[in-house]
């Protein structure tokens, strides 16, 4: 990842409130807000501009969030029951599922999937045990009748499908090029920094915009520190996708390089079976 510049263009803005989302430099905003007027209204007038919305009241409540076409919603339900009994509305409205009850079981997962809802672990996938983290992927990989994403799974098997450069710290809204965690006061890089009021820029109310801060970015020290800190990672063949994220701030990426091996084996298993399927298909299906 490159230093930071000050183009802000095509930047994810995060933020909590209204704050800041009439700036002219911000394009892009994931909106992380539990009222639904709030996020209703904003949405009304800003809505070209919010690209995902992220809500962590009631689930009923969350059914009454107005979700425009291309707009990503993900809430995050407390309780399972919730999820199964407005399994319905919830699929219509095609949100995503972030569960922030204990997921012990496979079962607690592939219950809410199979009622044709895409979930997202993204945010627990460091807190679940080793061998359910596997089952549940081995679920996402071999069961025939799901057909609904389970993420991080899914953003990362379709991006070696489609040589994107998707990355675990952009999956973590964690990118010092890409994301920028905001409060009144400035712009941060990750949640943590914002807390401890650790900005790379200040935000200008009169102006609208943005200065640049003296703070040093954690997280391209992290990045610059990589070859002598973490030589393994460097040898990594998942480095790429993971760069050492799986690592920062933990004592063991194992689970992370079990999961990334296995999306590896799978992604090659696509590509050999599409190779097989060109090549042994006698009567093509029509172009149109
Ligand atoms: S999987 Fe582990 S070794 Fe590989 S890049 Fe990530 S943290 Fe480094």
């Amino acid at each position: 990842m490159s230093s930071q510049t000050n183009n802000f263009k095509g930047k994810y803005f995060i933020l909590k409130d209204t704050l800041l989302i009439d700036f002219p430099d911000i394009e892009k905003i994931i909106f992380i807000n539990n009222h639904i007027d709030t996020i209703n209204e904003i949405n009304q007038e800003y809505g070209e501009k919010i690209k995902q919305i992220h809500f962590a009241g009631e689930t009923f409540d969350s059914l009454k969030i107005e979700k425009r076409e291309n707009q990503l919603i993900k809430i995050f339900p407390r309780s399972k029951k919730e999820i199964i009994k407005f399994a319905k509305p919830l699929k219509e409205k095609n949100f995503f599922i972030s569960p922030t009850f204990p997921v012990q079981i496979l079962e607690d997962i592939s219950i809410i999937s199979s009622m044709g809802l895409a979930v997202d672990l993204i945010h627990i996938i460091d807190t679940l045990d080793f061998k359910l983290t596997l089952n549940l992927l081995d679920y996402y990989l071999h069961n025939a009748s799901l057909n609904v994403p389970i993420e991080p799974f899914h953003t990362i098997l379709v991006s070696k499908l489609h040589r994107s450069t998707q990355t675990l710290w952009n999956m973590n809204l964690r990118n010092p090029d890409q994301f920028y965690h905001c409060d009144e006061t400035g712009l941060s890089e990750s949640p943590e920094t914002l807390n401890n009021a650790q900005y790379q820029y200040l935000i200008d109310h009169q102006a609208k915009t943005f200065k640049r801060s003296t703070q040093n970015s954690p997280l391209q020290s992290y990045f610059n520190s990589l070859p002598k800190a973490r030589p393994k990672c460097m040898a990594c063949p998942h480095f790429h996708i993971c760069i050492a994220w799986a690592l920062y701030n933990k004592d063991s990426c194992q689970k992370w390089k079990k999961c990334l091996t296995t999306l590896q084996e799978a992604f090659r298993e696509l590509k050999a079976l599409e190779k097989f399927d060109q090549e042994h298909t006698i009567i093509k299906p029509p172009s149109h």
